[in-house]
C-alpha cells in the first residue's frame, strides 16, 4: 500500500475507531487508490485524501414530535454534507433505528464517488434519523417529518444540498418533507428528489435503482458473451430497490426466486412473476406488511424466519438490495457453492470485505454498489434537470438516459481498472474513476 494512503488510514482509524462502517468504506476506497497516488504526487501535495475523508460539514439536531397519545418523542437528526467539489450535496435520507453518525458518514463518503461516476454535476451527502417509521401511523410519520424538516430546511436548497429517499424514506415521507420545506421557505424549490409525478417528480425515478442495477448486471455479463435471460436470481429486501430489481429481471427473461425483510426470506422455486410482484408492491407499499405473508398467499413458496436468502437455493445471480453487510464470507461461500456467477449490489456496501475476498478468489463477476446502484441518484439528477427547465421527459426518454448512464459507468469503471493494472476489477475501477474527477475539481478550486 502507498505510504501516504496507509498514513491517512491509520490516522482515521485512531481518531474514530467506533465508526466501523465508515472505516470499512474508507479502507476499501483508499486501498484502491494506492496505485493512483503512486503515479502522481499532486494528490499528496494537495492533501487530497485528508480532505476527502472528512465531511465538509455535519449538521446534528434534535427532532421532537408528538405521538398519537400526545406524548413527546425525541429522535436524533443528521445531515452529512460530505463533498461539494463537483456540484451541490446530493444523497438520500435514511429513517431507521440503526442510524448513527458512522453509518451516515459511510453512506455520504460512498455517495461522493458514486455521484462522480454518474457523470452528472452532483456532490455527495447523506442524512437521516434513528426514527423508525415501521408501526407508526401516518399522523405520527407526518409529525416527525415536519419536525425534522423544521430544522433541516435552513441547511438545504436547490444549489446547496438536495436530499432524496433511502431506507424508510419513500414517496409518503418525501411528500411530508417537501410540504414542510415549502411552508418554511415560501418557495417551490427543487430541493428534494423522489417527488410524486404530479408535483415535480420524474418518471422512472422509483424504478431507477433496481432497473439500473439489472442494466449494470447485463453489461457485466455481456463482457462474457452472456445475459441475464434464463438465469435464476436471488434478490434480498422487498422495498423500493428490491421491487424494481425483480421487475426488470422478469422483463429481461430472468427468474427471480427470493425476497426478504428484516424478519426473514421467502424462496419461490416457481419464480416471482409480475402478478406475484404486484402482491409484494401492495403488501409493502400500501399495507406495510411482512414478507412472510407471501408464503401464505403462494403455497409454492417457503418462508425462512430470521434467514437471508443467500445459499437457500441454487441461483446464478445475486442482487443484494436490503442493507449494508448483509452478505458475510459464509453467505458468499454458500452463494458460490450454489452456482453463483455474478453479484451486483443494489444496496450500499451489502458485502463484507471478507465476502468480497471470496468473490475475488472464485473469480466471479462482482459490482460494488457505488457503480451498480448509481442509477437511482443519476435519475435524481435527471429529476433536478427537468425541474430546472420546467419540463418533463417521457418514460422512454428517462429510461434511455438511465440505460446510457449505466453503460457509461460500466465502461468508465472497466477502463480505469485496466489503465491501473487490474483489468476486470470493478471495485478498483469505480473507486479510481470516481476519485480522479472529484480530486481534480478540489485541486482546481483551491482551499
Ligand atoms: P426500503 O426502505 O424501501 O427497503 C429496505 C428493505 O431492506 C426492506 O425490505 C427492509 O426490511 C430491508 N432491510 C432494511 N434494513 C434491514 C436489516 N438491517 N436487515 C434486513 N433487512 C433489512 O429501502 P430501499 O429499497 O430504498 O434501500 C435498500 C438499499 O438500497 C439500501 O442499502 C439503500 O441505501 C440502497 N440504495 C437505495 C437507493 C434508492 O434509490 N432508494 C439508491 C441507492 C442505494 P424491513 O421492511 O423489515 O425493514
Amino acid at each position: 500500500m502507498n505510504k501516504y494512503v496507509a498514513k491517512v488510514l491509520e490516522d482515521l482509524k485512531s481518531k474514530q475507531p467506533w465508526e466501523k462502517e465508515f472505516l470499512q468504506a474508507a479502507e476499501e476506497v483508499l486501498s484502491s487508490l494506492s496505485v493512483v497516488l503512486d503515479s502522481d504526487p499532486i494528490y499528496e501535495k494537495n492533501k487530497i485524501l485528508e480532505r476527502m475523508v472528512v465531511p465538509e460539514r455535519i449538521i446534528m439536531f434534535q427532532v421532537p414530535w408528538a405521538d398519537d397519545k400526545g406524548e413527546i418523542q425525541v429522535n436524533q437528526g443528521y445531515r452529512v454534507q460530505f463533498n461539494s467539489a463537483i456540484g451541490p450535496y446530493k444523497g438520500g435520507l435514511r429513517f431507521h433505528p440503526s442510524v448513527n453518525l458512522g453509518i451516515l458518514k459511510f453512506l455520504g463518503f460512498e455517495q461522493v464517488f458514486k455521484n462522480s461516476l454518474t457523470t452528472l454535476p452532483m456532490g455527495g451527502g447523506k442524512g437521516g434519523s434513528n426514527f423508525d417509521p415501521k408501526g407508526k401511523s401516518d399522523n405520527e410519520v407526518r409529525n416527525f417529518c415536519n419536525s425534522f424538516m423544521r430544522e433541516l430546511y435552513r441547511h438545504i436548497g436547490p444549489n446547496t444540498d438536495v436530499p432524496a429517499g433511502d431506507i424508510g424514506v419513500g414517496g409518503r415521507e418525501i411528500g411530508y418533507l417537501f410540504g414542510q420545506y415549502k411552508r418554511c421557505k415560501n418557495s417551490y424549490d427543487s430541493v428534494l428528489t423522489g417527488k410524486a409525478l404530479e408535483w415535480g417528480g420524474s418518471l422512472i425515478r422509483p424504478e431507477a435503482t433496481g432497473y439500473g442495477n439489472v442494466y449494470f448486471a447485463q453489461e457485466m455479463l455481456a463482457t462474457k458473451g452472456d445475459s441475464v435471460a434464463g438465469k435464476t436470481a436471488l434478490v434480498s429486501g422487498s422495498g423500493n430497490v428490491a421491487q424494481y430489481t425483480i421487475e426488470k429481471l422478469i422483463q429481461l427473461g430472468a427468474k427471480p426466486i427470493s425476497a426478504s425483510d428484516s424478519n426473514g426470506s421467502i424462496i419461490d422455486p416457481d419464480g416471482i412473476d409480475q402478478e406475484k410482484l404486484a402482491f409484494i408492491f401492495d403488501l409493502k407499499n400500501n399495507k406495510r406488511g411482512r414478507i412472510s405473508e407471501y408464503a401464505k398467499k403462494y403455497p409454492t413458496a417457503k418462508y425462512y424466519e430470521g434467514k437471508r436468502p443467500w445459499g437457500l437455493a441454487k441461483a446464478e445471480l445475486a442482487l443484494p438490495s436490503a442493507t449494508q453487510n448483509e452478505i458475510d464470507a459464509d453467505n458468499a461461500k454458500a452463494l458460490i457453492e450454489n452456482g453463483c456467477i455474478l453479484v451486483s449490489e443494489g444496496a450500499n456496501m451489502p458485502s463484507t470485505p471478507e465476502a468480497i475476498e471470496v468473490y475475488k478468489s472464485a473469480k466471479i463477476l462482482y459490482a460494488p454498489g457505488k457503480a451498480s446502484n448509481a442509477g437511482g441518484v443519476a435519475t435524481s439528477g435527471l429529476e433536478m434537470s427537468q425541474n430546472a427547465i420546467r419540463l418533463s421527459w417521457t418514460r422512454e426518454e428517462v429510461d434511455e438516459k438511465l440505460h446510457n448512464i449505466m453503460r457509461n459507468i460500466h465502461k468508465n469503471a472497466l477502463e480505469a481498472a485496466a489503465e491501473y493494472g487490474t483489468p476486470g476489477d470493478y471495485v478498483n475501477g469505480a473507486n479510481i474513476a470516481g476519485f480522479k474527477k472529484v480530486a481534480s475539481a478540489m485541486i482546481a478550486q483551491g482551499f
